[in-house]
């Protein structure tokens, strides 16, 4: 057994002597806010026309909504609040809203609109310590993840507002072969549904909502149910910000009755989308079957994503970026590596150095400073995956499970678990957490592997482990993913750094945090 350094992705615990080091980080006087937001019960609800329409109809009158109770998922005694869900009505309501604000919002200049989100920008960063708790609590976030997670939020509203004030504020010149000169345009389309996932319920909220602003249309969006009170923050301080009311809409409630009453609205303009691959495609289906013209769909999905390592890898920095790729976050990234392929060469070697670090993995109470791996989002989460785990316990070897501790009886968490299998067309579904399968495999098969990989028609993120430049060049050209990452590990991509999206059943581009996302919220209009 051969550990690792021992904080994976903490900043420290013990040293190989047994003594506690303590590094003072910026982590400390996040766990403080945590402390103080630790009795704080929200109260969360649709915000239509700038109301917060808490346990209300717009009109006054008591309820038609479900009213969800929210408990912390690593700690189900524990209450975070109530979120009253929209109902079917509010929906056209609110897309009435919407409607009714877009010409006006769409005339905005394009340097005001940019304007309100570095405001929202600044005034998220005022409100880390609260946003930060309400992903621990709500979302079940480690404190380093909840840190990321805002730092990520900020960065995609900087990110769009710099760049639609840089290039939607004047017209593109176009130079054409016969000496005329052209202009080309960028305005809004309309009403853009933003749905979006729990797993980055800030970062990704906010991302598609603020594209979607910034490029000039309006917006209803639905947060996941599982973490509806970050969201219904985030509008408050975008309103804050200067987003006029009739812009942005916020509709919590399930995909079923919300997202379906939305996405099948002809008035919808466009829809953004992150979540499964199944949900996608039943959206598309709902967006083609409706009798107006076609709009656009930026969906990013999930993946079956695979590291391939060939005997020229360095084991240790290998074996720091699966547990990294695989583990972190729980698992619970669309990015996260699922199946890792190891030239048979040095797979005996790998695989004993993963045991070793998963048997270092601390899983527990994610405000811990020692905890790696914190819960999963709810029990439906759990219950799939412990359900795989069983299944893959009769029909693959078991290489380590990392163990849960007492206190995890009362949340929702899974063990982090390695398998061995034979092969990636074993696993029929993406399985959505700290869970890895290892592959061997022999040298001179590497087209092999690739096209299984890309026969998956999965295509999100590969990671590459060689020291041979042909090797990973050959391997990078060949595979249809949408990320590829060569030595380092594949989760954790920057705004504005690593643009992040997939290709095939992961999505359909462009990328999140690139050079060409906004321009897909737009209408490009060519004048002579
Ligand atoms: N952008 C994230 C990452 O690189 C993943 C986004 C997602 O899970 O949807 O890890």
């Amino acid at each position: 057994l051969i550990a690792l350094p021992p904080a994976i992705f903490g900043e420290s615990r013990q040293n190989s002597e047994g003594i506690n080091i303590e590094i003072e980080s910026e982590w400390t006087p996040f766990k403080t806010s945590i402390d103080v937001f630790n009795e704080t019960q929200w109260q969360a609800g649709p915000i239509v026309n700038g109301e917060r329409l808490v346990g209300k109809t717009l009109s006054g009158e008591a309820p038609a909504c479900e009213v969800l109770a929210i408990t912390a998922p690593y700690d189900r005694r524990e209450s975070v609040g109530e979120v009253s869900f929209a109902t079917r009505d509010l929906v056209i309501e609110a897309i009435d809203v919407a409607s009714n604000a877009y010409p006006e919002w769409s005339q905005t200049p394009v340097a005001e609109r940019a304007a309100c989100l570095v405001r929202l920008a600044d005034l998220l960063e005022v409100n880390t310590g609260e946003l930060v708790a309400l992903c621990h609590r709500e979302a079940g976030k480690t404190i380093q993840d909840g840190i990321d997670e805002i730092r990520e939020a900020v960065d995609f509203c900087r990110f769009y507002a710099h760049q639609a004030a840089t290039e939607f504020a004047q017209p593109h010149i176009i130079e054409t072969y016969d000496g005329a000169t052209k202009q080309l345009t960028y305005q809004g389309r309309g009403v853009f549904a933003c749905i979006s996932p729990w797993n980055f319920p800030l970062a990704i909220f906010l991302g598609q909502v603020s594209a979607a602003l910034v490029a000039g249309n309006t917006v209803v969006a639905k947060p996941a149910e599982q973490t509806s009170i970050i969201a219904f923050r985030a509008i408050e301080m975008m309103l804050e910000a200067g987003v006029p009311n009739g812009a942005i809409q916020l509709l919590p409630g399930t995909g079923a009755e919300v997202g379906a009453a939305l996405t099948s609205d002809i008035r919808v303009a466009g829809v953004a989308f992150t979540g499964s691959t199944e949900t996608a495609q039943r959206i598309n289906r709902t967006l083609v079957a409706r009798d107006c013209a076609p709009v656009p769909f930026v969906a990013e999905t999930g993946g079956q994503n695979a590291m391939i390592v060939d005997s020229t890898a360095l084991p240790e920095q290998v074996v720091r970026d699966v547990v990294r790729s695989a583990f972190a976050s729980a698992g619970q990234r669309c990015s996260a590596l699922r199946v890792l392929f190891v030239q048979k060469d040095i797979a005996d070697r790998i695989v004993g150095l993963i045991k070793g670090a998963m048997a270092e993995l601390s899983v527990g109470r994610p405000e811990l400073h020692s905890t790696d791996v914190g819960p999963v989002i709810d029990k439906t989460a759990r219950d799939k995956l412990v359900t795989h785990i069983q299944a893959l316990k009769n029909r693959a070897t078991l290489i380590a499970q990392a163990e849960l501790p007492e206190v995890c009886q009362y949340g929702d968490f899974v063990a982090p678990t390695a398998f061995e299998i034979s092969n990636i067309d074993v696993l029929e579904n993406e399985n959505f957490g700290p869970i890895l399968h290892v592959v061997r495999f022999d040298a001179g098969k590497l087209d092999q592997v690739i096209d299984q990989i890309n026969h998956t028609g999965f295509g999100l993120t590969l990671g590459v482990h060689s020291r041979n430049e042909r090797t990973y060049s050959y391997i990078e050209q060949r595979m249809r993913v949408g990320n590829c990452y060569i030595n380092r590990d594949q989760v954790g991509a920057v705004v504005g750094v690593q643009p992040f999206g997939g290709q095939g059943l992961s999505g359909t581009g462009p990328k999140a945090g690139g050079p060409h996302y906004l321009y897909r919220f737009t209408q490009d209009v060519y004048a002579v």
